[in-house]
C-alpha cells in the first residue's frame, strides 16, 4: 500500500489520478491533496477518502474555516506555501500534477525526503532539471514521469536489449488545434480556437502549449533530463491520430513503438505502479506498417517555439527558466485576449535572448530569474 500526496487534485491529471487511486484501493491510499481555486472539490474528496490528513488550498480565510470543521486534518494555504506542505506531510509517493513553476519546489522537497515522485508537472524539469537530476544522482528519492511520450520512451527503452544501438528518440505531436489553419490566418486565432485540441482533453495552459508546440519543446527538454540523450538525438514527428506516443529507433532500422489510445489514465497508472505495468511495445521496420496512423514532418515556420526551446536548452538552465516564465505569462495573456496568437512565441523568444546565461542556477537564483522575467514580459504586454 502506497500513501499518496496528490498536488493539483482538481486539475485534469489530478482528477484522472484520483480515478486510478479509486480503481486500486488495496494499492493506493490518498493521504493528502492540494487544490488551487476549485475549493468546491475539497469536501467531497475528504468524505470519500477517509485517510486524508493534509489539505492545501490557496485561500487563507477558507483554510481557517475548514480547519475548525475538520479538526483531524492539517490545512495549509498560500501563506504556508506548497513547499512547506510537502515537507510537513507524511507520504510515500507524491503525484505532482500542478501546472507551471509552482510544481518545482514540491518536486525538489519530495526527492529531498527520499520519496517517490510521479511527475506530470513538466515545468519542474524545464526550470530545475539540473537540480532534480543531481538529487537523483546523489541517491535521493526516485522519479517516474507522467507524460504519455516519456512513459512511451520508458517502455520502449526497456525493450531494447543493446542500448548502444539506439540512434534516435522520436516524440510524436498532434500539431495542436490550429494545425490546419493557413499560416496567414494564424495571427487572428483566438484562445477559444486554440483550445479545441483534436485528440486530447487537458488543462487550458498545456492545450495552448500544444497549439504553439511549446509543449513539444518542453518535452524534448524533459526527455533530455530524464533519459540523458543529447537533444539532437531527440526528434519530433507530427502524427494525426495520437495513437503512437513515442518511438525509439535503432541503427538496425528497427523502431520500438508505444501504441495506445490517447488516454492519460494509462501513463498515470504506469507511473503509479513504478513502471511495473503492461510494457508491450510494437516493433516495426517501416512506419507504413501502422496502417491507421499518419505521420508528417513539421513546418518550422508554423511552430517557431521548437527552435526557441531547443536554443534555450543549448544555452543552459537560466534561459530555460526564462523560457518557461515568459511562456506562462504570455499564455495567460493570450487566454485573457490581451495579446495575439503569434505574440506568444515572440515574447518568449525576446525574454530568453535577454536573460544572462547561467549554467547552474540555484533554487534561489531560479526564483529570481522567474520573477524578473515575469515582470519584464508583463511590462511589454501592458504597454
Ligand atoms: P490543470 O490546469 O487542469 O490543473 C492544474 C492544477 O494545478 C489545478 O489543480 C490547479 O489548481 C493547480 N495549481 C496551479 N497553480 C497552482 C498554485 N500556484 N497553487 C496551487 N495550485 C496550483 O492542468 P493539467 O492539464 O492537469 O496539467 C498539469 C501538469 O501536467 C502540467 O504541467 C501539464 O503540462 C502536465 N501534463 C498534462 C497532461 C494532460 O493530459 N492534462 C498530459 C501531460 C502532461
Ligand atoms: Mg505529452
Amino acid at each position: 500500500m502506497k500513501n499518496i500526496l496528490l498536488l493539483g487534485a482538481s486539475g485534469s491529471i489530478g482528477e484522472q489520478t484520483i480515478d486510478i487511486i479509486n480503481k486500486y484501493p488495496k494499492e493506493f491510499s490518498l493521504v493528502g491533496f492540494s487544490v488551487g481555486k476549485r475549493t468546491n472539490k475539497i469536501e467531497s474528496l475528504i468524505k470519500k477518502h477517509k485517510e486524508v490528513k493534509y489539505v492545501y488550498l490557496i485561500d487563507d480565510a477558507l483554510k481557517e474555516e475548514l480547519a475548525i470543521k475538520y479538526p483531524n486534518i492539517h490545512f495549509y494555504s498560500q501563506k504556508d506555501g506548497l513547499a512547506k506542505f510537502t515537507i510537513d506531510a507524511e507520504f510515500d509517493m507524491c503525484v505532482d500534477a500542478l501546472v507551471g513553476i509552482a510544481g518545482l519546489e514540491p518536486a525538489i522537497e519530495t526527492l529531498k525526503k527520499d520519496k517517490i515522485l510521479c511527475l506530470a508537472n513538466k515545468e519542474a524539469l524545464v526550470t530545475g532539471g539540473h537540480l532534480i537530476n543531481d538529487l537523483l544522482k546523489e541517491g535521493h528519492g526516485s522519479l517516474y514521469p507522467i507524460d504519455s511520450e516519456h512513459v512511451g520512451f520508458a517502455k520502449c527503452l526497456a525493450c531494447v536489449e543493446d542500448k548502444d544501438t539506439i540512434d534516435h528518440l522520436i516524440i510524436t505531436a498532434s500539431g495542436g488545434a490550429l494545425r490546419n489553419v493557413p499560416l496567414d490566418k494564424l495571427a487572428t486565432q483566438k484562445a477559444s480556437d486554440a483550445l479545441k485540441h483534436p485528440t486530447w482533453n487537458m488543462g487550458n495552459k498545456i492545450t495552448i502549449d500544444c497549439a504553439t508546440m511549446m509543449n513539444k519543446g518542453f518535452e524534448v527538454i524533459e526527455a533530455y533530463y530524464l533519459f540523458n540523450y543529447p537533444a539532437e538525438k531527440i526528434e519530433i514527428l507530427l502524427h494525426d491520430e495520437s495513437l503512437v506516443h513515442a518511438m525509439v529507433r535503432t541503427r538496425k532500422r528497427i523502431s520500438y513503438v508505444d501504441y495506445s489510445k490517447p488516454d492519460m489514465h494509462n501513463p498515470i497508472e504506469y507511473a503509479l505502479f513504478l513502471g511495473n505495468a503492461y510494457k508491450e511495445v510494437r516493433t516495426i521496420r517501416n512506419l507504413d506498417e501502422l496502417k491507421d496512423c499518419h505521420f508528417h514532418t513539421f513546418n518550422p515556420e508554423r511552430y517557431p517555439a521548437i527552435k526557441v526551446a531547443r536554443r534555450a536548452l543549448i544555452d543552459g538552465p537560466s534561459r530555460l527558466v526564462a523560457l518557461n516564465a515568459a511562456n506562462e505569462v504570455a499564455v495567460n495573456a493570450y487566454l485573457e485576449d490581451k495579446i495575439g496568437y503569434l505574440d506568444i512565441v515572440k515574447l518568449v523568444e525576446d525574454a530568453v535572448k535577454s536573460t544572462p546565461i547561467n549554467k547552474y542556477p540555484s533554487l534561489e537564483e531560479i526564483k529570481e530569474i522567474d520573477r524578473i522575467t515575469r515582470e519584464k514580459v508583463s511590462e511589454v504586454i501592458n504597454k
